[in-house]
């Protein structure tokens, strides 16, 4: 049996928390592994504020207060994102404008944005699928041109760079997952990076329940009080302490991933020479993480097929994404503009594959095996 992903491990990680626990008797936020975390992130990737935050989920909430969203703004996002990428903004009374993706990454076509832009706009939201960058030099230039603030979904996008710039450090905002799931894990958790000085003393309040607690410990203020809209968005050192077990490992992890990804990548060309099925692609000046890897088989028929024979021989793989425009809450809270003409068929293609920290080379060979006995036998 081959899972599809197991959380990364790297051993550490009860030190640390036993460290917060016995020695730091410290255990909510904001201790000595939350600060070491959002150090670690602002020195490695040169941005000047990261935020530790309960999840992605909630540091893209954060980013839709910070920017003030209001009822009627517009955000303009790919429709083939997770939901979290749009429900911070709906919360908060925005409307969705979803944009066709490219077919070669999966990211929002960034040259169909400038058209669906009105006088409502109020942000664009790009998502580094798989942790490839977007095109980030046109989405900047637009963004600037038009007014509109930049919020990177960089949930998967933990160690990769566009143009040598760590992604969620190119948008005023940029938020990140440490989900189970995702390249390094705290179970649940996210950072909120601001690049965007204007948002920074705010995000402190939003996230310290709307009040000026993080002025009070520092000694700006001789009481704290409520002064904003907030919530707790902040998470637990003994999640922070797991999380830095690992962020101090990232580069031998990232390491493990690309070897992997490299691996299931040479054993597939083949396949792909054959037309079988569509590797991923990595657009030049983008270094990517190995946050996943996929295929693309030839139509929804087929990568249906394709799961259950894999799961008939014991690997787990799973696709994701049905395109929110189609979604029940898509339709009500956000439309679609201009033509779909690669979200819904791409996104029937594509099927992930086993990819983990200390996934076996011996088990990408199996996958890789199975895969070719699908297709050559059939
Ligand atoms: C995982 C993910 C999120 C949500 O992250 P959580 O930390 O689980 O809230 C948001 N956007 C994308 C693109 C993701 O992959």
């Amino acid at each position: 049996m081959i899972p599809f992903n197991v959380p990364p491990y790297v051993g550490k990680e009860q030190d640390y928390i036993k460290q917060a626990i016995e020695s730091n008797r410290k255990i909510s936020g904001d201790g000595f592994f939350t600060g070491k975390c959002n150090s670690w992130f602002e020195e490695t990737f040169n941005t000047p504020k990261s935020l530790l935050t309960t999840s992605c989920t909630h540091a893209l909430e954060m980013a839709a207060i910070l920017i003030d969203t209001q009822p009627g703004d517009e955000i303009i996002v790919p429709s083939y994102t997770f939901v979290s990428t749009v429900n911070a903004f709906v919360l908060r009374g925005a409307k969705i404008i979803f944009v066709d993706v490219r077919p070669d990454t999966m990211n929002i076509d960034e040259t169909l944005i400038e058209a669906a832009i009105s006088d409502k706009t109020k942000a664009i939201v790009p998502v580094h699928y798989a942790g490839v960058a977007c095109e980030m030099d046109t989405i900047m230039e637009i963004a600037k041109r038009h007014n509109l603030y930049v919020i990177e979904d960089a949930a998967q996008g933990v160690m990769s760079t566009y143009k040598g710039k760590a992604l969620g450090t190119i948008g005023d905002l940029g938020c990140f997952s440490f989900h189970e799931t995702k390249n390094y894990s705290m179970g649940e958790g996210g950072a909120l990076l601001i690049q965007n000085e204007k948002f920074m003393e705010r995000a402190e309040i939003i996230r310290e329940k709307g009040t000026n607690r993080s002025r009070f410990i520092r000694g700006q203020v001789d009481k704290y009080t409520w002064v904003d809209i907030g919530s707790s968005y902040l998470p637990s050192e003994l999640n922070a302490a797991y999380l830095f077990a690992q962020l101090e490992e990232a580069d031998m992890i990232n390491n493990q991933r690309l070897n992997s990804w490299d691996l299931y990548y040479s054993a597939l060309m083949g396949l792909e020479k054959e037309g079988y099925v569509r590797l991923p692609v990595v657009p030049e000046m983008c270094e990517h993480n190995a946050h996943m890897f996929y295929i693309k088989c030839r139509d929804l028929n087929e990568r249906t097929a394709l799961i259950e024979y894999l799961k008939e021989k014991g690997v787990q793989t799973v696709f994701h994404y049905i395109p929110l425009h189609t979604a029940e809450a898509g339709l009500k809270y956000g439309e679609f503009y201009g033509e779909n003409i690669h979200t819904t068929i791409e996104s029937e293609r594509l099927l992930r594959l086993p990819l983990f920290y200390g996934l076996e080379e011996a088990h990408i060979l199996s996958v890789v095996d199975l895969l070719k006995s699908f297709y050559f036998k059939r």
